[in-house]
């Protein structure tokens, strides 16, 4: 059964399938952090729909909220209209946001995916300010309709900045190992920071005063990367004293993933806007915005969509957001998150080809890299994407589903449900360490996965 529907898949589905290439798994069943494939194989899923899954899969929590709802005869499609699933939804959100968000903040429902909770929090920014510009980091992810808008006919809602909306300003990342100063530490944050001050006050730059900055607290797709703290009260401080409202993009760090319920919780940061999706639905579609009333002017209508009201991922939410808060997950993750990670700093000292181990909590990177490179001029020996793959592959034969990112498709990312226990880990890094050591017997010539 197995082999045909992926047959069928390969035959049928587009050639922009992603997951799907490097994992061809069918999965039938799945509790908690256990997938169990067509196949009857079973894997430990550190993929977790891509951090969506802060409970794992079908908590029986979640499953109730679902079976509450649908239980009750409530509607199951409402638009935006309001409910008393929506209304509990967003009482226990706003329990958890930042208090000065939640006691001055609106919360705007976006279509159900990150990538249009992006676009509704560049589209605030920019009709509050009457600006046009972006300024954006390297290494960045934040969704797939970049182009949605700009193609938009209804130039009424894009105004007043309908020509601008490719206007971005690419700003360095502090990215540690592969420091673009080819110094690290705060050191090389902090002339990151300087350049973005730099730029903006020159005016002869070249930059025109921008609509937002928009960062992710820990790069997730670029390569599981935490700005320092210092780095990001930096941002919060260049952002504010110019008047430029700051997005922070918590889609991948929401909901306990980074050790802290908010990944800017850490730095002590509060965003003007904060765009959340991924876990804040317990598994099915929900993408929001919350951000400062003041920046409340846009008009009724200014982001619309039919798929806004979710009933059962609201209700999945809620549960999801209660039972993290509750029990603590955030604490849980960071734990046994530097747990795993010394695990692997450890597993580092004896293997060349793993350059870096980083990460917040349960939001976890392994950088691979070419031993057999050159390094570069600061040292530095390139990404190696093979042999990332080949990893990939090999965890997956010994029942470990783990994702690939970064730059170069060379960082392992883990993102293990925050409700992993510790044996399950410990099953994690065995895997892990054992596909390392395989990967790194194929020679280099042999085949991809
Ligand atoms: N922002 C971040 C930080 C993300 O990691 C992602 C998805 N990986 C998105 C936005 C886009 O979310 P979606 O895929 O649901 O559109």
């Amino acid at each position: 059964m197995a082999e045909g529907v992926l047959r069928r898949q390969a035959q049928r589905e587009s050639a922009a399938r992603t997951y799907a290439r490097s994992l061809p798994v069918v999965p039938v069943r799945a509790r908690g952090m256990t997938v169990e494939g067509a196949d009857g194989r079973r894997y430990l899923d550190c993929l977790s729909g891509a951090g969506t899954l802060a409970l794992g899969h079908n908590h029986p929590v979640v499953l109730d909220a679902i079976r509450g709802v649908l239980d009750s005869g409530a509607p199951l499609h409402v638009l935006d209209l309001a409910t008393p699933v929506k209304d509990a939804f967003t009482t226990a959100l706003f329990e958890t946001l930042p208090p000065q968000l939640a006691e001055h903040g609106r919360i705007q429902f976006c279509g159900p995916a990150g990538t249009d909770a992006v676009e509704a929090a560049i589209k605030l920014t920019r009709i509050a300010t009457g600006r046009g510009g972006l300024l954006a980091f390297s290494g960045a992810y934040h969704g797939m309709t970049a182009g949605a808008l700009a193609a938009t006919g209804d130039t009424a809602v894009r105004a007043p900045v309908a020509e601008a909306d490719a206007r971005v300003t690419r700003l360095p990342y502090p990215y540690d190992y592969r420091c673009p100063f080819g110094i690290g530490g705060d050191r090389g944050a902090e002339i990151g920071a300087r350049w973005t001050a730099h730029l903006l006050d020159d005016p002869k730059g070249g930059v025109q005063p921008p609509a937002a900055m928009l960062l992710e607290a820990v790069q997730g797709e670029g390569g599981v990367i935490p700005a320092p703290d210092g780095w990001l009260r930096r941002m919060r401080e260049i952002t504010e004293s110019r008047g430029i409202p700051l997005i922070v993009d918590e889609v991948q760090t929401g909901v306990g993933r980074t050790g802290t319920f908010w990944a800017v919780e850490r730095s002590g940061i509060v965003p003007d806007v904060m765009v959340l999706s991924k876990a804040i639905g317990g598994s099915l579609p929900l993408a929001v915005i919350v951000y400062r009333e003041e920046l409340d002017g846009w008009q009724p209508g200014a982001h619309t969509g039919t798929f806004r009201g979710n009933q059962l991922a609201m209700a999945a939410g809620t549960a999801t957001l209660r039972f993290v808060r509750d029990n603590a997950l955030h604490e849980r993750a960071e734990a046994i998150g530097s747990r795993m990670l010394s695990r692997l700093r450890g597993l580092s000292a004896h293997h060349a080809c793993i350059g870096d181990v980083r990460g917040r909590g349960l939001m976890i990177g392994v950088e691979l890299v070419d031993t057999e490179a050159e390094p570069d001029d600061y040292g530095a020996l390139p990404a190696d994407p093979r042999l990332a793959s080949r990893v990939q592959h090999e965890a997956l034969r010994r029942g470990l589903i783990v994702e690939l990112g970064g730059r170069h498709a060379g960082v392992i990312r883990l993102l293990p449900p925050l409700t992993i226990t510790d044996e399950q880990a410990e099953a994690v890094l065995d895997r892990l360490a054992g596909a390392i050591e395989a990967a790194r017997a194929v020679p280099t010539s042999g085949v991809l996965a």
